[in-house]
């Protein structure tokens, strides 16, 4: 019938028939696709818990505004700024776990931080990702200013490590078109990117990177911390490492925003030193290397979790690791090794 897009308040399918009902009125249909209106599970009426459609939350812990013994994450929440995707689910339910641990056992609770990334398939084989920082106000779950920035074409070298990294993530590599939406409430329309200048930059320096010989490593201070140069942005090259990282097969637990810290912090303690444009941590384990250091000397413990930075310095982009003394460990330092290689000839 080439109707798209029609809908109302109350919508009666006859399969028989091939009718469809829309506020009384019946039309004749070949294929008709019925989506409901979104909301949250029945649970959580039964529960009480929710204000029309969705349950509202305290962004701190996840914790319901109607019943604080009752946690909501995900797509049932109505919590500020986040997209409704799985990424952002799982980054919820990482602080509502935070909560209910301090809650039964007295742990530290950290301040909530919240991320979001979502690649969007716009024809074959290509695609473009936007991505966010959110951090957790009384109000909602607010997005952090500038973080939306990260949004960037897919460069062919990415394209099968980004299948592992969904695979490793076991979200499947669909349209997010929760966060397309998120994107047009907050900067309009979303924005064509083939063509942009920074668009060319990318897929140049994308280019120039994927055919240059393997990156150097450079030593720092008494061979503490070994880095290698990245070829592009900043965020290309935490996305780099990212990818490396969950490619991998190894879940990071942590994402520091050192960086941001240091230059929000900087006043307040005296210092109009800006030592880093920007500065990310990954901070990850493996179970089975983990295992195999510590059953060794339990006190290798002292080095975990491991972590591999991205720092911008004078306008230059390094991804790098901590060095690890001799022994066992060098195990270890080999893998942050490949990864920030990996990352680094991305
Ligand atoms: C077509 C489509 C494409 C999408 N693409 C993407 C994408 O590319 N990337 C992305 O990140 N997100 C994507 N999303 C969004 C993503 O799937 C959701 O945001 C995410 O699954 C929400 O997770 P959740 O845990 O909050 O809810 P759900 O995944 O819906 O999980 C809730 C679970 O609770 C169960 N449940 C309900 N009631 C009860 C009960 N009483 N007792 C026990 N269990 C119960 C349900 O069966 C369900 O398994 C997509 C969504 C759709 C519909």
């Amino acid at each position: 019938m080439g109707r798209p897009g029609f809908g109302g308040n109350n919508v009666e399918v006859n399969a028989d028939e091939m009718t469809v009902s829309i506020d009384g009125e019946v039309t004749k249909v070949d294929a008709c696709n019925v989506i409901p209106a979104m909301k949250a599970g029945r649970i959580c009426d039964m529960a009480g818990i929710t204000e029309g459609n969705w349950a509202p939350v305290i962004p701190h812990t996840m914790q319901s505004r109607v019943d604080e013994n009752i946690h909501v994450l995900g797509d049932a929440s109505n919590q500020g700024d986040m997209p409704k995707s799985g990424f952002a689910a799982n980054s919820q339910a990482k602080v509502a776990a935070m909560a209910v641990r301090s809650a039964l056992t007295g742990s530290k609770l950290f301040p909530a931080k919240f991320t979001n990334t979502c690649w969007s398939l716009i024809d074959e084989g290509d695609g473009v990702k936007v991505g966010a920082s959110y951090e957790a106000t009384d109000e909602k779950i607010a997005k952090v200013d500038g973080s939306s920035a990260r949004s960037a074409r897919m460069p062919n070298c990415a394209r099968p490590r980004l299948r592992k990294a969904w695979a490793g993530t076991k979200v499947s590599l669909r349209t997010c078109l929760a966060e397309a939406d998120s994107r047009r409430d907050h900067r309009g329309p979303v924005a064509p990117i083939q063509g942009s200048e920074k668009m060319r930059k990318f897929m140049m320096a994308a280019a120039v990177a994927a055919l240059t010989t393997p990156a150097f490593a450079d030593s720092h201070g008494a061979g503490q911390a070994t880095t290698y140069d990245f070829d592009g942005s900043f965020d290309d090259a935490t996305f780099a490492v990212e990818s490396a990282i969950v490619g991998a097969g190894l879940v990071i637990d942590y994402v520091s925003h050192t960086g941001e810290m240091l230059n929000r912090t900087g006043a307040d303690v005296g210092s109009e030193v800006k030592i880093f444009e920007a500065a990310d941590i990954f901070l990850f384990c493996s179970a089975v290397l983990s295992r195999k250091v510590m059953e060794a000397d339990p006190m290798n413990l002292a080095h975990c979790p491991y972590g591999i930075f991205v720092a911008e310095r004078e306008g230059k982009v390094m991804i790098g690791y901590r060095n690890y003394p001799e022994g066992e460990m060098q195990e270890v330092q080999a893998l942050l090794d490949q990864l920030a290689r990996e990352a680094a000839e991305n």
